[in-house]
């Protein structure tokens, strides 16, 4: 590809920049889906399930993952008949189906989370605060991009009704109010278990200390 390509400012080459980080991503997520017969997608699948570490509805698979109703029913379907998942009634909803991984299923699962492993090792060269930057500004690129609704919500942090930000987080902390945590911006999780969402004018208030 040309230089310049995405245009000559900062903008059109972080954008080509992370296109780039993608194509390498794709390119090792189907190295390893191929290796476990699988499809990058259904491999997707089988990691957010051992995240979320319980059942899961269709409709949630596919929001998280952003993928159509479609292409998530297929994936499931062929996730269930490899013997990797299997589909039980809704705990709150005994008319909804929902699906969770079996033993196999969750083995799979827990091999996959190692295939960004190049990428870790890549990252871990950085200096320290270095990567505190990176993530303080990955973290507000997911903000703008769930706020353009070009990708799904994250149970994160900086969107949580416990979360009490901090404006100098070097010298006083974030905080947790309902884990008493204290937290650096490395901290801030992504993906929280206990994520509670905060109403909108909150969330602003929130990203409004971190961003400043
Ligand atoms: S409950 Fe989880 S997401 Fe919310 S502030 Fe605490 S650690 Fe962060």
């Amino acid at each position: 590809m040309s230089e310049g390509v995405y245009g000559e400012q900062a903008t059109g080459r972080v954008t080509h920049g992370l296109l780039r980080l993608s194509t390498a991503m794709r390119s090792h997520a189907w190295e390893w889906a191929y290796g476990a017969q699988l499809t990058p997608t259904q491999v997707e699948i089988l990691v957010l399930l051992v995240q979320r570490k319980g059942p899961m509805r269709l409709g949630e698979i596919a929001r998280e993952t952003a993928l159509t109703a479609a292409t998530t029913s297929d994936a499931v379907s062929t996730l269930e008949h490899k013997g990797l998942i299997e589909k039980r009634r809704a705990i709150d909803d005994g008319r909804a189906i929902a699906v969770c991984l079996t033993a196999r299923g969750r083995t799979t699962a827990k091999r996959a989370l190692q295939w960004p492993h190049f990428l870790s090792k890549a990252l871990d060269t950085l200096p320290d605060d270095e990567l505190v930057t990176f993530y303080r500004t990955l973290l507000k690129t997911i903000r703008q991009l769930e706020v353009q609704e070009q990708m799904p919500a994250h149970r994160m942090c900086l969107s949580c009704v416990h979360f009490e930000a901090s404006k100098k987080p070097k010298i006083t902390p974030h905080r947790c109010a309902l884990l008493r945590l204290s937290m650096g911006d490395a901290d801030l999780r992504l993906d929280c278990s206990v994520f509670e969402e905060a109403d909108p004018l909150t969330q602003k208030k929130s990203w409004k200390i971190f961003t400043t």
